[in-house]
């Protein structure tokens, strides 16, 4: 393999490396990326829940449909999280509409939730990303080492055979989980604390196993002498069950005797898979340095509960991405990059202190009555405002206001169209939805005859700006929102004139407001 040079190298090909991969590409930036496994792990399938948001950007790169087709378990058969005594005892109690699944078109957002192993998700991404120009995916290769200079970034890269050779890339993007190098590399460590009890999951086939409950996302087993959480991976028999406080070695001993616990009753079943973690609360100091940008498990890791972690890391290269894409493309600052710890860190912790926060009633802490555990988990299946409501204001390159309070309300989300917050969804009388006419680029929502100026401005300096008329009934139709490629606002005003194009493209950050040049 001889040195090559790319615009980008993902190190690390897991949810958050193929999600930076896409929107690069989305953006028409080339990136090689590098992921060991050359095969994905059906038999740990680690996230199911895929939330509102990250299938709205799956709806961006085309690719909601795609996921909805290969997910085994379709949103119609069950929006449901169900506890029990077992799998064939009492019903304890039900939340409905759990993890933003339903049926229903809700004006709130454009995608309800899925619930997809995470190997589907990873497949459903390779093989868009292997069929996309310019994107290199390098299967069974592994990031070793890096040495950035002024330039760039000199990567070294080991492939198959055990060989190094190195890749020179003017951005790396460290998406090689908690157990990668890029973290090291740079000099950065996770702060923050794991839970001392083990975790034990298992992959388990009972084609015969059914349950008196009905369809349910999630059974959580309660108020027994085994307790824990269990599901369906598909609907031809295979299963997952994660139980708190077991150990690898005792797990593995008596798999079969816990499984069987939970049920309930004896079930015929085959033990495919098992899987011992601990949970862990973890944020990185930084996520960044210079060249070098840390995203998903690399940079924080949280509890599984309330299914944020995989999600979260999504964001995390959405974000990311687009920036290094603008910034590629000469339209936007090197200084936009310097957003991007501070847009993300702020959500990183918040996310890892919710899931903290559902991580203090597991199922063994739990006792069998109805309404202390609505009180308890409320939160945990119904988290709209942690998924939706977060907010990128404070950052140096949305419009200034006020940063929101860290601990707004995990479960409401209340649309708001304050600078930095994601812009409120709507649809539009033709039954699409209002994100289906946003730009790649930028877009600015509002009256389209008064934007000419704004339009104008944009074009000299190479900004994607895309015009679009909201509905008459939108509640902001009056008014300017510019919307980033992300989806959020990055400015808010009542005249197009007020919006400050330095401010949100980072060239403000120079410490030269005006300093712009078009590029040549
Ligand atoms: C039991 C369990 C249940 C979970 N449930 C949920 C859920 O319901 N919802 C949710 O959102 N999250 C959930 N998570 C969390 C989720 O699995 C992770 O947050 C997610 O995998 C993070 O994605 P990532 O791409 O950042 O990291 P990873 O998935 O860890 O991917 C990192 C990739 O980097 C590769 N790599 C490692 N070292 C190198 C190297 N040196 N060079 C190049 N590549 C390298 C790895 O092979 C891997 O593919 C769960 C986790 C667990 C343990």
């Amino acid at each position: 393999m001889t040195a090559t040079s790319t615009p980008v190298l993902v190190a690390g090909g897991g949810p958050a490396g193929l999600a930076a991969a896409t929107e690069l590409s989305l953006h028409g930036i080339g990136c090689v990326v590098i992921e060991p496994r050359v095969q994905v792990s059906h038999r740990r399938p680690r996230a199911k829940t895929t939330s509102i948001r990250t299938m709205e950007h799956l709806r961006r790169w085309g690719l909601a449909g795609q996921l909805r087709a290969a997910a085994p378990l379709p949103v119609a058969w069950s929006q449901r999280v169900t506890f029990c005594e077992s799998l064939s005892g009492r019903r304890i109690t039900d939340f409905d509409g759990a993890f933003g699944l339903t049926t229903q078109r809700n004006g709130m957002f454009a995608e309800p939730g899925q619930q997809v192993p995470q190997p589907i998700v990873e497949e459903v991404l390779r093989t868009h990303l292997s069929a996309r120009p310019g994107v290199d995916l390098r299967l069974g290769h592994t990031v070793t080492a890096l040495d950035q200079d002024g330039d760039g970034v000199l990567v070294t890269v080991r492939d198959e055979s055990g060989a190094g050779y190195p890749v020179r890339a003017r951005y790396v993007l460290g998406c090689d989980g908690a157990g990668g190098v890029v973290r090291d590399q740079i000099g950065t460590r996770y702060l923050g604390k794991s839970d001392p009890r083990p975790n034990f999951n298992v992959v388990f086939r009972a084609p015969a196993l059914d349950t008196h409950l009905g369809p349910a996302v999630q059974y959580w087993v309660v108020g027994g002498p085994v307790t824990g959480l269990m599901g369906r991976l598909d609907l031809t028999g295979i299963w997952w069950a994660i139980m708190p406080g077991i150990d690898a070695g005792y797990g593995s001993a008596h798999a079969t005797e816990l499984i069987t616990a939970l049920i309930g009753t004896p079930a015929e079943h085959e033990v495919l898979a098992t899987d011992p973690w601990t949970a862990r609360m973890l944020v990185a100091d930084t996520f960044a340095d210079r060249r070098v940008f840390l995203a998903g498990e690399s940079a924080h890791v949280n509890p599984p509960y309330g299914g944020h972690g995989f999600n979260t890391s999504i964001g995390d290269a959405v974000n990311i991405a687009w920036k290094i894409a603008a910034v590629e493309h000469g339209w936007a600052s090197p200084a936009l990059l310097e957003s991007y710890d501070d847009e993300r860190h702020g959500v990183a912790a918040q996310t890892v202190a919710s899931a903290a926060a559902n991580m203090r009633s597991l199922a063994g802490d739990l006792p069998a009555e109805a309404a202390a555990i609505q009180r308890a988990k409320y939160p945990e299946f119904h988290s709209l405002g942690l998924v939706l409501g977060y907010s990128y204001a404070g950052s140096p390159v949305i419009q200034p206001s006020e940063r929101p309070d860290p601990a707004a309300d995990t479960t409401r989300y209340t649309p708001a169209a304050q600078p930095g917050a994601r812009l409120p969804h709507a649809w539009l009388p033709d039954g699409t939805s209002l994100y289906d006419r946003l730009g790649s680029g930028f877009t600015l929502l509002g009256p389209v005859p008064r934007a000419a100026g704004l339009a104008a401005r944009a074009r000299e300096r190479g900004i994607p700006l895309t015009l679009c008329e909201p509905p008459p009934d939108y509640p902001w139709a009056g008014e300017f929102l510019l919307v980033r490629p992300d989806q959020h606002i990055a400015w808010r005003a009542s005249d197009p004139g007020d919006i400050d194009l330095d401010v949100v493209t980072g060239w403000a950050q120079e410490g030269r407001p005006g300093a712009f040049a078009p590029p040549a």
